[in-house]
């Protein structure tokens, strides 16, 4: 989990990368008189604990925010591709194990074999969520929940709705997962040990 910078501190990288580029957006060169919102310091390796001044530039907020839906959707394509194909990322075995549907428990089996169609639908899309979303956290970290409910419901072909309750679920005290604040003051959903 990244470290939110003390004010001083981030404001003297600001000044840092002020003075090597000028202030303005290193995408579309537009200044603080033409932006609504102040730049923004963005990491070119997306590794936000990374302040080494090579590694900074300022976006304008509309840019940073189109960056960071790209690498998003760039995580969650590779998420369901190494899930699809079996290959687990480091870290991630443990809980992927964990929560392989081989694991379900002779209760839920027999629950299965005499449940109605919706049951039996939730007992195949259920599991299939769950791992989506904890090999996704474990192989990229702290993830939004709406991120994880509406690629978790396209993986498993689930209802949004559907995939919030199974979420919620995860999420609840008894749950491996919980909600924190993220580093720009939303909601990511992260391990519970995390
Ligand atoms: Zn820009």
């Amino acid at each position: 989990m990244p470290k939110r910078l003390p004010k001083k501190q981030y404001e003297a990288y600001y000044k840092a990368v002020a003075a090597r580029d000028g202030k303005e957006c290193h995408l579309c060169g537009k200044t603080p008189d033409q932006l609504v919102h102040p730049l923004e310091i963005d990491h070119v390796d997306e590794n936000k604990n990374n302040w080494d001044i090579d590694n900074l530039r300022f976006l304008c907020k509309s840019d940073n925010t189109a960056k960071g839906n790209r690498n998003r959707a760039a995580r969650r394509r590779r998420a369901a591709e190494s899930l699809a194909t079996g290959q687990v990322g480091p870290g991630a075995n443990n809980i992927y194990a964990r929560a392989h549907p081989a694991t379900r428990s002779l209760k839920e089996l027999a629950e299965y074999s005499k449940g109605k169609p919706a049951m039996k639908a939730n007992f195949l899309m259920e599991p299939k969520f769950r791992d989506f979303v904890l090999h996704h956290i474990g192989s990229f970290g702290p993830t939004p929940p709406e991120e994880l409910e509406l690629a978790g419901a396209e993986y498993c072909g689930s209802q949004p709705r559907t995939a919030r309750n199974y979420l919620a679920k995860m999420t609840s005290s008894t749950g491996p997962l919980r909600v924190v604040e993220g580093e720009d003051g939303f909601p990511v959903v992260v391990k519970r040990d995390d």
